[in-house]
């Protein structure tokens, strides 16, 4: 087995903590880099006075993490910049909010620079190396830029937009070449995948094959699709957990009978909390006989704070949230609790596995991770009903939610109104084959199917 290389933005180590506070893509890579006695090599989330190139190594539970420290300007140009103010809303469709500087461009690939020139001493001969994100398109290329001819692989977490949209980003070609230098490119449904081949076809005059190779003019890669998953049994045993439990227990109470409806979503404005919390107004407007009987507990932890448009969203979902309550609150009833906070692991399962709903509904979504974990948590003999937007990249393999259309309130309303009378032979039936989907295609599964593709694919010359 080659040694597995692990590159991404930021990196997180093990916390010892298991079904505890770690993400289960943390879980899933650090498995690899132990089997692999591999390396995590990424922004060490600190800043420097000047870049030095200086690598923080440490181990921790048996994960080897190689760290560096950027400059404030290179986190202002390129992660709050380039990465979160350009590419993050191009690729979710928001070409309205996107914002093309110069300057951004400029600090993204001074940072990919950098990130390959501290990479690339640590890299041997056999090294499979597997790049994560819209954070370091460029990087495979810089790397071979200074020889590296080991097999590369790139995993896209975020959605990949049509064709038409991504002409509107400057330098856009230069941007989907870089992906040439990889073997094999990642995406997480087969819809961005048709949207990335579409641009290579009507762009690049490329040619696509039945098996996944693209080739434009001399070089060829593999695109797969190659959804993620979460690490099931983990969630299922974090749910199963006493501070699981108890937090369930709690919920319940203080529930006191009404069903509870729960949002659990990072403060982004791809999430469409608007949309859903005018949904579940036109819920409450046309089910009068319902006030009282029913709540909407959206959890919404803020995030990149630095960006304006991440201020706008917050205050205005503070309005929104507020006008709701004003206009249908009474004394011992409050139809929406908007907590900005997030909860460990085993808390958010317990939290999950009291709520009747699971409402997910974004606008775009790369994959959405919580509607996984929303089924994993639930109780195989009285499960909740997952509402899933079906612009979420999950909506492709998980058909067995009610999918709608985030878009449109009667949509939301429609399908509350429809989970909560659905019956609960149906609800069994359509959580287990939501269960059986998870529990397959889980981030073990993911990791496996991508780094397989990445060693079968031959190796460069340097
Ligand atoms: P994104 O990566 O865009 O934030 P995902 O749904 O794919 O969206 O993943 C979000 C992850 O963050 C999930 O694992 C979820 O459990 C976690 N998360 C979201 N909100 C909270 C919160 N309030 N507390 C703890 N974890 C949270």
């Amino acid at each position: 087995m080659s040694r597995l290389i692990i590159v991404s933005n930021r990196v997180q180590p093990p916390t010892g903590e298991g079904g505890g506070n770690q993400g289960g893509l943390a879980v899933a890579l650090s498995a690899a880099l132990l089997e692999s006695s591999g390396i995590w090599f990424g922004w060490s989330g600190e800043t420097t006075e000047q870049f030095s190139g200086h690598i923080n190594m440490q181990r921790n539970y048996g994960v080897t993490t190689a760290t560096i420290d950027l400059e404030e300007q290179d986190v202002e140009e390129y992660y709050n910049g380039y990465a979160n103010r350009t590419l993050w809303p191009l690729f979710h469709y928001r070409v309205d909010i996107a914002e093309f500087e110069s300057g951004f461009a400029e600090g993204y690939e001074r940072v990919n620079t950098r990130f390959a020139e501290t990479l690339e001493p640590l890299i041997e001969p056999d090294d499979l190396v597997w790049v994560h994100d819209y954070h370091l398109f460029p990087l495979g290329q810089r790397l071979r830029e200074r020889g590296i001819g080991n097999r590369i692989g790139f995993f896209l977490h975020i959605p990949w937009p049509p064709y038409q949209l991504l002409l509107s980003l400057p330098n856009h070609r230069q941007l989907v070449e870089t992906l040439f230098d990889y073997d094999v490119v990642g995406f997480q449904t087969a819809d961005s995948l048709e949207n990335f081949l579409e641009y290579v076809r009507q762009e690049m005059g490329g040619t696509t094959d039945g098996d996944g190779r693209v080739t434009v003019g001399d070089r060829s890669i593999v695109a797969i699709a190659c959804p993620i998953g979460i690490d099931t049994a983990n969630f299922v045993e974090a749910s199963q957990s006493a501070g699981a439990r108890y937090t369930c227990y709690r919920m319940r109470q203080s529930a006191n009978g009404r069903d509870m409806i729960v949002g659990v979503d990072r403060l982004d404005y791809s999430k469409g909390l608007e949309e859903r919390f005018l949904g579940y107004e036109r819920y409450l407007a046309t089910h009068e006989q319902q006030h009282g009987e029913v709540f909407l507990l959206q959890i919404a932890p803020p995030s990149r704070g630095d960006v304006q448009s991440y201020q706008e969203i917050r205050a205005s979902l503070d309005a929104l949230s507020g006008r709701i309550n004003g206009a249908f609150a009474d004394i011992e009833w409050v139809p929406i609790r908007y907590v900005n906070r997030g909860y460990p692991r085993d808390r958010l399962a317990g939290i999950y596995r009291a709520a009747r709903i699971g409402l997910v509904t974004p606008l775009r979504d790369g994959m959405n991770l919580v509607a996984k974990e929303y089924v994993a948590a639930q109780d195989p003999e009285d499960p909740g009903v997952l509402i899933l937007s079906r612009f979420a990249g999950a909506a492709e393999q998980m058909t067995d939610a009610l999918l709608i259309n985030p878009h449109s309130p009667e949509e939301i309303c429609d399908a509350i109104t429809r989970a909560l009378a659905m019956p609960l032979e149906e609800r069994i039936a359509r959580w287990r084959k939501l269960m059986d989907n998870i529990e397959a295609e889980d981030v073990m599964w993911w990791r496996r199917r991508f780094t397989e593709a990445l060693e079968k694919a031959p190796q460069m010359a340097a």
